[in-house]
């Protein structure tokens, strides 16, 4: 498949996890998110992607909107501002997340699947996509749509995957990278969209949020680039016309390692309170 993007009028947004303190990384993405909303003279939304209950604390929640707004990031529809796509916090979104599932499931795109992370690591057949998910050998690909019982509390309680074609080429051009593809079967695999205690996947929120609020241009680190070809097949299978993309070099430390949360000392607490600006932050960036 080719993807064809979506244009004007330009809707953008930032979509931080408040998994952490946000570090220099997130806030370079997020800079060049702002520019481009500016450049196209379009809106900035800010999404709170705080749907990993075990993993996101509110105090990181307060840390998020601080820290974003002494970098200079200023957004006009969010959890804080309001707009016309309330709530813009996920975590209060699963009415929307739910009913693409339903619709999903009702197309055959998706199957209950009971192997646990460790049953998939542990085949020898499973191979790693580059990043890191491993793909899928297929196991309970084959389980009749049909034997499921119509229970759909019970449907729900299941995890579940969305069946990719095996060989299928999936192309984009990258505003930044340019011309994309990657191949279904083989650079990834069956990738889940539902999790057994009723919370979607990240690939899946994030379609029927994009979706939804109406994002005409995706900008986010180029460590989602394989995210962006599964979720490419989601907004298809969901009938979105998909955005277009914009994917960001990461930032790296001295070692050449990508920026985690765990780099504590390049968060933007840490260097605002070591008396860092963010005009000198900025100062050595190229977009
Ligand atoms: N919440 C995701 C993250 O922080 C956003 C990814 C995206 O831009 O889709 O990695």
């Amino acid at each position: 498949m080719a993807a064809t993007p979506a244009h004007s009028p330009y809707r953008g947004r930032i979509a931080p996890s408040p998994t952490g303190f946000l570090h220099l990384g997130h806030a370079r993405t997020f800079w060049i998110a702002q520019q481009r909303a500016r450049q196209h003279l379009g809106t900035l939304i800010l999404r709170n992607e705080d749907l990993d209950r075990a993993r996101c604390r509110p105090e990181f929640v307060a840390a998020m909107f601080e820290d974003l707004k002494w970098f200079g990031l200023e957004w006009s529809e969010g959890p804080d501002s309001g707009g016309p796509f309330v709530p813009y916090n996920q975590s209060e979104r699963s009415a929307h997340y739910r009913a693409a599932f339903e619709q999903l499931k009702s197309a055959g795109f998706i199957y209950p699947c009971s192997c646990s992370r460790k049953d998939i690591q542990q085949s020898a057949t499973a191979p790693h996509a580059e990043d890191g998910e491993p793909i899928y050998p297929g196991t309970c690909r084959e389980k009749g749509v049909q034997d499921q019982a119509d229970d759909t509390t019970a449907k729900v309680q299941e995890n579940w995957r969305f069946r990719v074609s095996d060989g299928e080429a999936v192309e984009f051009v990258d505003g930044h990278f340019g011309p994309q593809r990657f191949v279904a079967g083989r650079d990834f695999g069956d990738f889940p969209v539902w999790r057994h205690d009723g919370i979607p996947s990240y690939q899946l929120a994030v379609v029927v949020d994009d979706a939804a609020m109406g994002i005409t241009e995706v900008v986010r680190g180029e460590d989602l680039l394989l995210s962006t070809a599964r979720q490419l097949l989601l907004h298809r299978a969901l009938g979105f016309a998909p955005p277009a993309f914009h994917h960001c070099p990461l930032v790296r430390d001295e070692h050449g390692e990508r920026l985690a949360k765990r780099h504590d000392a390049l968060s933007l607490r840490a260097l605002r309170l070591s008396g860092k600006t963010p005009e000198a932050l900025r100062a050595n960036w190229r977009s």
